[in-house]
């Protein structure tokens, strides 16, 4: 019997609300383990990353860890997809932007409303946070964009199935309007 294709997960700047959707596909995930093994993903805690078929990136790149992890996702995985709005186009993460690191970082731990014991953290396992939050296109080269905040359990279940069974991924036309 063939290998079964592995598929690894990851969260970057995202509020794992993609990962939910994933997860509402309900009980099609015994569907989904019968048609691929996990690697490392969340779902499954599994902290190492093996060589993958398929990657599914949450969340875009704010910060060195991203970078990082983005980059080893990249080099071991065959097909890496960008999953909702922040790995798509930066998305809510994204909005700080407009501002300067150093003005989100005044207003979040200095002078912003409700801030006791004002201090910027400098712990050095504190990732290094970038200037400004990066679609993950803008990182390394991604194979399928996958809109959505989060995209439906549906279109996700769509996806999967088409790429995993090599058929040309067709949605219909409810899974993909958002009026
Ligand atoms: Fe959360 Fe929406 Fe970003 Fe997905 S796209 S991580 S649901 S904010």
């Amino acid at each position: 019997m063939a290998a079964k294709p592995r598929v690894a997960t990851a969260s970057l700047c995202g509020c794992f609300g993609c990962h939910m959707s994933l997860l509402d596909i309900d009980e099609r995930i015994l569907q989904l383990v019968d048609l691929v093994t996990f690697d490392r993903t969340p779902l499954t805690d599994i902290k190492t990353l093996g060589d993958c078929d398929l990657g599914l990136i949450e969340g875009g790149v704010a910060n060195a860890e991203n970078v990082e992890v983005l980059r080893e996702f990249r080099r071991r995985c065959k097909t890496l997809v960008a999953v909702g709005a922040c790995a798509v186009n930066g998305g809510i993460p994204a909005m700080r932007n407009q501002f300067s690191l150093a003005e989100c970082l005044r207003e979040s731990y200095c002078d912003g409303v409700g801030v006791h014991n004002p201090g910027i953290p400098n712990d050095p396992e504190i990732p290094l946070l970038l200037n400004q939050v990066h679609p993950i296109h803008e990182v390394v080269a991604i194979d399928y964009f996958l809109p959505g905040c989060p995209p439906s359990a549906d279109a996700i279940w769509t996806f999967l199935t088409e790429l995993l069974e090599g058929r040309p991924i067709a949605f219909p036309y409810t899974q993909v309007h958002f009026d």
